[in-house]
């Protein structure tokens, strides 16, 4: 397989999005991880962003709230190359209007090769890596082919 290489920088664009169930186990992990996250550019859906702004006490890009398309627009960040890092903080134990999208949202992530963390374990482990501050070349799968198939 081909791959064509992405660059994540050291000021990494980092998205973060939680359920409302998950809205405590976010915030107490940003603020345990507050001088790390001041050090790079926040985005969040509507409700996760409002509450990080108090926690955080940095100026966060907020979208519409997830159900209202929020993680559509995130995906559509990640499509464009302006988000490369992920914490999504979704609830696995309640139905959520939205599931198409979240589903949807995970498999962008996967398509684009985005570091991305669905529980605090794994959140971190990202957050502690040594990577977190240096300039990452980030494989992605080479489309050509694909884009130009015959159909
Ligand atoms: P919210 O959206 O931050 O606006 O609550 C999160 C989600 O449900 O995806």
């Amino acid at each position: 397989m081909n791959y064509t290489k992405l660059y994540i920088q050291k000021v990494k664009n980092i998205a973060l999005v939680a359920h409302d169930n998950k809205k405590q186990d976010l915030t107490d992990w940003a603020t345990f991880n507050k001088p790390i996250l001041q050090g790079h550019h926040i985005f969040a859906t509507g409700t996760t962003g409002r509450l990080l702004e108090e926690v955080l006490e940095v100026s966060v890009t907020k979208f519409q709230s997830g159900p209202l398309g929020g993680d559509q627009q995130i995906g559509s960040h990640i499509t464009e190359g302006k988000i490369d890092f992920l914490i999504f903080f979704w609830d696995p134990l309640e139905p959520q209007p939205h599931d198409p999208d979240v589903k949807a949202l995970l498999r962008i992530a996967l398509v684009w090769n985005i570091p991305t963390a669905c529980n605090r374990a794994t959140a971190d482990f990202l957050i502690s890596s040594s990577l977190m501050d240096k300039n990452y070349t980030r494989l992605v799968q080479d489309f050509t082919d694909y884009r130009k198939r015959k159909v």
